[in-house]
């Protein structure tokens, strides 16, 4: 079962789910995917280790073969070549690594070599295994780190992904392929306007989900009013409790010190479960 926890924007709690999810549950595999920002570590008292680092293939040009034909250049979508009149420019930081100038090249001019993009990290709290992707600073290819992180998801385990924030590129490429995703908001008009946008990106991708409020009690209704009139499944309301703000302060999770809420994600993983058996799409 792959579950990522999203969120239209950042600052909702989406890390404070992820990480209590993970630990109420046994034999459960977190994976921090905001590969720009993780921060899931913070909460787990863990130093993670170095497990890989992340390549992406980038062309280098045989200037010996090269006829300068321009085809290559005219093929890259993502302006990483520049065809002059002496010679091709590579500008490897905005390459995608999608090997198409290697195959267009007419003079068998074109070669692949890897760079590092980002590495992945790991580390085993407890029962918890915890994998982390970084992105090297100046690097843009989220996606491709986060393809990396989720190859280590084994079957047969729970995994839960923290997803990047917003609705961009990244958070595609989280949340295509999981079983389910829990879209985390707070009741107020930005968190409300930020969560129809989930939503939206959600329901086309057609994965199952449901919503869990957090802070609740800040704002108003409206958020519970539009899931009822939507029916899409509200799974928890987590207190703005001023306990739980201080275990967050603290960098501890909360489940750690108030064991009936490791009951409550039980709960709601069996509920997701079951939308989930019952095929359902909210
Ligand atoms: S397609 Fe090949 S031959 Fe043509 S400019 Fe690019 S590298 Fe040179
Ligand atoms: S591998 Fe793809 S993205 Fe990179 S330079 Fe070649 S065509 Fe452009």
């Amino acid at each position: 079962m792959k579950i990522a926890i999203a969120s239209g924007k950042g600052g909702t709690g989406k890390t404070t789910l992820s990480v209590n999810l993970a630990l109420a549950l046994s034999d459960a595999q977190l994976f921090d995917c905001d590969v720009e920002e993780p921060n899931c570590s913070l909460f787990l008292d863990c130093e993670p280790k170095l497990l890989e680092d992340v390549n992406c293939l980038v062309p280098i040009i045989d200037s010996e073969k090269c006829s300068l034909c321009g085809q290559c250049s005219e093929f890259c979508r993502y302006n990483a070549l520049a065809a002059l009149p002496s010679k091709v420019m590579v500008f490897p930081s905005l390459c995608h690594g999608c090997g198409g100038c290697t195959l267009i090249c007419p003079e068998g001019a074109v070669r692949e070599e890897p760079r590092r993009i980002g590495i992945i990290e790991k580390a085993v709290v407890s029962e918890l295994e915890f994998y982390r992707g970084l992105l090297d600073i100046g690097e843009v290819m989220a996606p491709s780190i986060i393809k990396a992180l989720q190859a280590h998801i084994e079957e047969g385990k729970t995994a839960i992904i923290d997803s990047p924030p917003g609705t961009a590129c990244p958070v595609i490429a989280t949340v295509e392929n999981m079983d389910y995703c829990i879209l985390v908001t707070e009741s107020t008009p930005f968190g409300f306007h930020d969560l129809k946008l989930a939503i939206d990106v959600v329901r086309q991708m057609k994965i199952p989900f449901g919503v869990v409020i957090n802070r609740h009690g800040l704002g108003d209704a409206r958020v519970e009013k539009y899931c009822l009139a939507e029916g899409i499944p509200l799974l928890l309301m987590i207190p703005n409790d001023r306990r739980i703000a201080k275990l967050y302060s603290e960098g501890i999770p909360f489940v750690k010190e108030m064991p009936e809420w490791k009951e409550r994600f039980r709960e709601m993983f069996e509920t997701i479960k079951n939308q989930v058996d019952q095929g359902g799409s909210a």
